[in-house]
């Protein structure tokens, strides 16, 4: 069975079926330059396996991605010389993802440049803050043990 998806626009781009401004390649991982870029230089790296996000991400594509997005920043942030750069994962429509296929961005980032996101920070009250903590290492203790068992 294709590991791509034949729907799916970065797909395409791994097959050739359309060009991309390549810029990194592994056996596990394509990266190029993103077509409507934050800054000039953002780059985009995709595993060459179709999947929609980190969760169903196979292990060594995971691996794979954030290797080359520490192979590639540095040289990203000397070649635009930008004074930072934001390693983005959007996964998820109401994260903001618009291609559903797992990515990593790499964005040079500059002193004067607008903030990314804009939402409004919030506040915990009382025991919220606890309560939330409490049920996420819960849940995370359960599904390791059940990792464990497998
Ligand atoms: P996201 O919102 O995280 O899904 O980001 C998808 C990114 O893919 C956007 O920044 C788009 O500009 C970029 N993009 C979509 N199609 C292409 C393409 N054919 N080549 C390069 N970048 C693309």
């Amino acid at each position: 069975m294709s590991p791509l998806d034949e729907h799916c626009v970065f797909c395409k781009i791994l097959s050739g079926q359309i060009p991309a401004a390549k810029v990194y390649e592994d056996e596990e991982t394509l990266a190029f330059l993103d077509i409507a870029p934050f800054n000039f230089g953002h780059t985009l790296i995709i595993p060459k396996r179709h999947c929609h996000g980190l969760s169903d991400m196979p292990q060594e594509s995971r691996d794979a991605l954030f290797r080359a997005a520490s192979l590639l920043a540095p040289v990203v942030l000397r070649v635009t010389g930008a004074a930072g750069f934001n390693l983005l994962m959007n996964n998820g429509q109401a994260a903001g993802q618009e291609v559903p296929h797992a990515h990593l961005h790499i964005i040079p980032r500059f002193m004067d440049d607008p903030v990314l996101l804009h939402a409004p920070q919030k506040q915990y009250s009382g025991e919220e803050m606890a309560q939330l903590q409490e049920k996420i290492r819960c849940r995370l203790a359960a599904r390791q043990e059940s990792q464990e068992q497998k």
